[in-house]
């Protein structure tokens, strides 16, 4: 079967990461999440005390910067200078702080090359906010996953309740910030490519669109 890039864009709480996995283990295909990449840096810059709007500290940072992403039992995670940092870039503060963080073009550019590179050899489901319009707008299939905000912060609450203290109003609000940031930006702001399938989630459940993604994927 022909190997396709396949991209999912949407917004926090859309439900991307179960469907993108559920859609690569129903292909056989790499699952990427990107945004595991900016909190990654987001998590670096913390550590090393860098101000997130400092263009020339943010750079240096970058250019030393050894994240790996690495195959887990339970699903994907994160390596940073070899250290496991999956669970430390999961805090309601890191992704704060990713959102902050990747307005800023120092960084949307050194995240490029790397997502590219990851892409190469196709057979992938790459998930984040610019897949379709920036990384790869040559994809073979592009989604935009939506739902309603009120079911986006629920699904998220329900989602960390375990790890997390935050109130479902505080999550609520975090994400309209998010939302905010990342629509707003003047690089790569989140919007559907002009050729991504728009699926709005809100009343679906994760096999159902999973199954109409497959069913658009072999429609190609
Ligand atoms: O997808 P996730 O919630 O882990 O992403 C964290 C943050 O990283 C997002 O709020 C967004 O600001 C940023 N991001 C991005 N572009 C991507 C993926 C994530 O700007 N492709």
């Amino acid at each position: 079967m022909k190997k396709l890039l396949i991209t999912i864009d949407g917004p926090a709480g859309a439900g991307k990461t179960t469907v993108s996995r559920a859609l690569a283990d129903r292909l056989g295909y790499r699952y990427i999440d990107t945004g595991a990449l900016y909190r990654g840096v987001a998590l670096a810059a913390q550590v090393r005390g860098i101000d997130p709007k400092n263009d020339h500290d943010l750079k240096m940072l970058c250019s030393g910067l050894d994240l790996n992403l690495v195959q887990h039992a339970d699903g994907l995670g994160l390596c940073l200078d070899g250290e496991d940092i999956s669970d430390r870039i999961r805090t309601p503060e890191i992704t704060m702080l990713a959102s902050a963080i990747s307005a800023q073009p120092v960084v949307r550019e050194f995240l490029l090359d790397l997502q590219k590179d990851l892409g190469k050899e196709k057979a992938a489901v790459f998930e984040g906010r610019d897949m379709g319009t920036v990384v790869f707008p040559e994809a073979d299939v592009k989604f935009f996953l939506d739902a309603s905000p009120g079911t986006r912060a629920r699904r998220r609450y329900a989602e960390q309740k375990s790890k997390s203290s935050q109130t479902l109003d505080e999550v609520e609000r975090d994400i309209q910030r998010r939302d905010r940031n990342d629509s707003t930006r003047d690089v790569a702001p989140l919007k559907p490519a002009t050729d991504a399938i728009v699926i709005d989630s809100t009343e679906m459940k994760v096999d159902e669109v999973v199954d109409y993604m497959v069913s658009q994927i072999e429609n190609q």
